[in-house]
């Protein structure tokens, strides 16, 4: 018999949790750690899971190990102008420090109310989510007016080349959408009472650059005062000390007001002075020393930034080298480009240094007044009563630069509840990486709901 259950009201959720958080370990236990992440076991564990029950998918290579899963639902009764919705998750994990770690990161063990794990975030939980979605719709028999598209896909933490940019650019029909939810979003965030749960509508772009200096090479026993070491040092000092100009964005802004609304005083009148760049920088310099975390991330909002994150000179201890070299990662606003960016740059390093782009990609802001921004409101007000989605824009980049590049609206929306007692930005990429068994299980519950109810037919 055919049932027709769209309504979603006789999923049996205990089983579906119990058969989602054993995917979600299966996938953990595989190792995927990028470099040389290796994701075909990933992919194929869950082409397998595809296979049988007979969602049409696709697994492909870039090169050999690094692999990538595309499946699709298509719609029942596709409506003009709805374009798939495609459900992104990245399968290499970033490598793990077993030493630093309270439980083996790649044993997906169960204890203190978490699942411990490598990709427990970062982002294992939004590939099962996704991958549990699919299957539940296609179960449920839900009608769908648009396309679901799942990729899970390889070497989002390596840049996204052998990944979502091969997707990209060499399957772009497969995974062509007009909206994308992935990554760095949909956590709770607790500010006083009330609780946020931010989503990415935004992403910096970034300006990988190196800085050489030359200099007159020398004996180390006679010091002279064209040394490269010391010239490079100067300017990389000098990076580390600044902070470039403050270009405020309307993600931004309305972040920081919606924050401000919900806090306390006196947070509730020092938050907006952050928009004031007369006034911010000595806000900031008052929160570091309170909460240096969220002055580091509030920073990173308001202006394009550069880490210093690799040097090389010399290489004997009494030569002065004739050539001394830095390389910044360099994180951009978006709306700024490259040339702006490094305009700034040398504003603060000064004349007599070379600078060349090693890497670079524009930074993203997408619609947020769009149907999907509203189911993500709705999803989240009906499982959180009280609590409120809001756009925000993060610092780093995800695959969304990829799916942009085809004309998608991204989002950053990987939902999971937490306590004011874990740190999610900690989470990512750090020690004891782990997510609330029960955070995960409503993460799922809210993703298939969100996902069932932007693409159903009314
Ligand atoms: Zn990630």
């Amino acid at each position: 018999m055919n049932e027709r259950t769209d309504s979603g009201a006789t999923l049996d959720w205990q089983s579906v949790t119990e058969e989602a958080i054993a995917c979600f370990k299966d996938l953990l236990r595989i190792d995927t750690t990028n470099p040389p992440g290796n994701e075909r076991p990933a992919a194929e564990y869950l082409a397998k899971r595809f296979a049988s029950e007979g969602i049409e998918h696709t697994l492909l290579e870039s090169e050999p190990g690094r692999a990538s899963l595309v499946a699709r639902l298509p719609a029942a009764k596709p409506r003009d102008g709805k374009g798939a919705l495609l459900l992104n998750g990245h399968l290499d994990v970033v490598p793990a420090d077993r030493e630093r770690w309270t439980h083996d990161p790649f044993a997906a063990v169960e204890a203190d109310g978490c699942i411990w794990g490598r990709g427990t975030i970062d982002m294992k939980n939004m590939v099962t989510m996704s991958a549990m979605t699919l299957l539940l719709l296609k179960r449920q028999r839900v009608e769908l007016e648009r396309d679901v598209i799942f990729a899970a896909v390889a070497d989002e933490e390596a840049g996204s080349r052998q990944g979502a940019l091969f997707l990209v650019e060499r399957h772009p029909d497969l995974v062509r959408a007009e909206y994308v939810l992935n990554e760095v979003g949909g956590h709770t965030v607790h500010v006083g009472e009330q609780r946020f749960y931010p989503v990415q509508v935004s992403e910096k772009g970034i300006c990988w650059f190196e800085i050489s200096a030359e200099g007159e090479p020398g004996h180390g026993s006679m010091p002279h005062p064209h040394n490269a070491v010391v010239r490079l040092s100067r300017a990389v000092a000098a990076l580390g000390r600044a902070r470039l100009p403050q270009h405020n964005t309307r993600v931004v802004e309305a972040f920081v007001h919606a924050l401000a609304a919900a806090a306390p005083f006196p947070q509730k009148r020092l938050l907006p002075l952050l928009l004031v760049p007369g006034l911010s920088n000595r806000l900031l310099d008052v929160l570091e020393k309170q909460n240096l975390e969220q002055a580091i991330a509030l920073n990173a909002m308001l202006r394009n930034t550069t880490s210093p994150t690799m040097l090389a000179a010399g290489n004997k201890v009494n030569v002065i080298p004739s050539e001394a070299k830095a390389t910044i990662d360099g994180r951009v606003l978006p709306g700024q480009s490259a040339e702006q960016f490094l305009k700034e740059v040398e504003r603060v390093i000064g004349p007599g240094l070379r600078v060349t782009i090693l890497e670079q990609h524009d930074g993203t802001i997408f619609d947020k007044d769009t149907p999907l921004f509203d189911a993500i409101c709705r999803g989240v007000a009906r499982h959180d009563p009280g609590a409120m989605a809001i756009p925000y824009m993060v610092p780093g980049f995800t695959d969304s630069f990829a799916y942009a590049r085809l004309g998608a609206t991204c989002y950053g929306f990987s939902p999971v509840r937490l306590k004011s007692d874990l740190n999610f930005s900690r989470m990512y990429h750090g020690h004891d990486e782990r997510i609330p068994t029960e955070g995960f299980a409503w993460g799922l519950k809210v993703l298939y709901e969100v996902v069932r109810d932007f693409c159903h037919t009314t």
